[in-house]
C-alpha cells in the first residue's frame, strides 16, 4: 500500500467553533514520509504544527494542538476526513487559531478532498500492527486494540431518551468512512451549549453545526441524520485523534465510552507497550501476509 497525498492544493473557508470567526484553509501536496503537518498561516514566522500526539496541549470538547506559543484546535475533524481519504502527507495551512467547524461533520471536508483528488507517492504507508491485545481502562471508560483486520467499534451510553446505547462497527481505511461516518455531526446539550456560551466559548456553536438536543428532543428541525448518529460520531472523533499516531493502526479497535482525552490516554498506553506491536510495510513482494483489502502491484521483471 502505497503512501498518498493531494493531486492539487485545496482551499476552503469557514467559521470557527470557538470564535465565531472566519477561517480560511489551505492543505497542500506534500512529499511522502512528511506526514501530516499544519501551520499558523496568520501568525508571524507561520509556525508549523506537527499533527501529533506528543503536541496535544488540550482535549477539553474538542483535540487542540501546540508548539511553543502557538496552537491550533478542533483539528480532528478535518484529522479523520484525510486519514478516512488515505492522505498520509499534507501541509495544512490555516489562518487562525481554529479548524473551520463547518457543519460539525467531517463531510465537507471528506466531498471537497474526493473532489480535488489523491496522488500516489513512490514510498510505502507504516502500519502499527498489534500482534497481541493491549487494553487500558479506567472506570467505565475502556480501549482495546487486538490483533487483526483494521476496524473500530463503538459503543456510548448515555441516560438521553433518544440516544441510550448505541454500538456501531466500520472497517478502517475503506470508503466506509465516506458513507458511514463523515456525515454524522457533532452533538451537544442545550444546557451544556448555554452554558459555554455565557463563558464566551462556543460562539460560532448553532444547529447550523451541531445536533442540539434537550430533554424532549432534538432541535435541529431535519432531525438526526442517522439514527446512532451520536456513536458515529465518536467514531469520527477517534479517528480523527488515531491520525495523531503517526502511522496507521493494524488491528481491530474496540472503544467504550471514551473521550479525547482518553482516546490519547490510550494511544500513549499503546506506544508504550512496544512488545504488543512492530511497524510493517506491508509490500507488493511480500504475499504471505498481505492483507485481504491489499492489492498488489504486479511485479513484470526488472527491465533488461
Ligand atoms: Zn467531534
Amino acid at each position: 500500500m502505497w503512501q498518498q497525498t493531494l493531486a492539487q492544493p485545496l482551499t476552503f473557508s469557514g467559521i470557527g467553533l470557538h470564535s465565531g470567526r472566519p477561517v480560511t484553509v489551505t492543505i497542500y501536496p506534500a512529499a511522502a514520509n512528511h506526514g501530516l503537518r499544519f501551520v499558523r498561516a496568520d501568525l508571524p514566522d507561520r509556525p508549523e504544527i506537527l499533527a501529533h500526539y506528543s503536541k496535544v496541549v488540550d482535549t477539553l470538547r474538542a483535540t487542540t494542538l501546540g508548539e511553543g506559543m502557538a496552537t491550533l484546535s478542533t483539528v480532528e475533524h478535518l484529522l479523520a476526513a484525510l486519514r478516512g481519504a488515505g492522505v498520509d502527507n499534507a501541509r495544512i495551512a490555516v489562518e487562525g487559531p481554529e479548524v473551520p467547524i463547518m457543519d460539525g461533520s467531517a463531510g465537507p471536508f471528506a466531498a471537497l478532498l474526493a473532489e480535488t483528488g489523491f496522488k500516489t507517492l513512490p514510498w510505502l504507508r507504516a502500519y502499527l500492527r498489534v500482534h497481541r491485545p493491549v487494553e487500558l481502562r479506567e472506570g467505565d471508560q475502556w480501549m482495546r486494540v487486538v490483533p487483526g483486520e483494521p476496524r473500530i467499534t463503538y459503543t456510548i451510553d448515555f441516560s438521553h431518551p433518544l440516544i441510550r446505547r448505541q454500538r456501531f462497527t466500520v472497517p478502517l481505511a475503506s470508503e466506509a468512512f465516506a458513507r458511514e461516518i463523515a456525515s454524522a455531526r457533532t452533538f451537544g446539550f442545550l444546557k451544556e451549549v448555554q452554558y459555554l456560551q455565557t463563558h464566551g466559548l462556543a460562539l460560532g456553536g448553532s444547529l447550523d453545526n451541531a445536533v442540539v438536543l434537550d430533554d424532549a428532543g432534538v432541535l435541529n428541525p431535519g432531525g438526526f441524520r442517522f439514527p446512532d448518529e451520536c456513536v458515529r460520531h465518536k467514531i469520527l472523533d477517534a479517528m480523527g485523534d488515531l491520525a495523531l499516531l503517526g502511522l496507521h493502526l493494524y488491528g481491530r479497535l474496540e472503544v467504550s465510552r471514551g473521550s479525547h482525552e482518553f482516546h490519547l490516554r490510550f494511544l500513549q498506553h499503546l506506544m508504550d507497550q512496544q512488545a504488543s506491536w512492530r511497524v510493517w510495510l506491508p509490500s507488493p513482494r511480500t504475499r504471505e501476509t498481505q492483507p485481504s483489502w491489499f492489492q498488489p502491484t504486479r511485479w513484470e521483471g526488472a527491465p533488461a
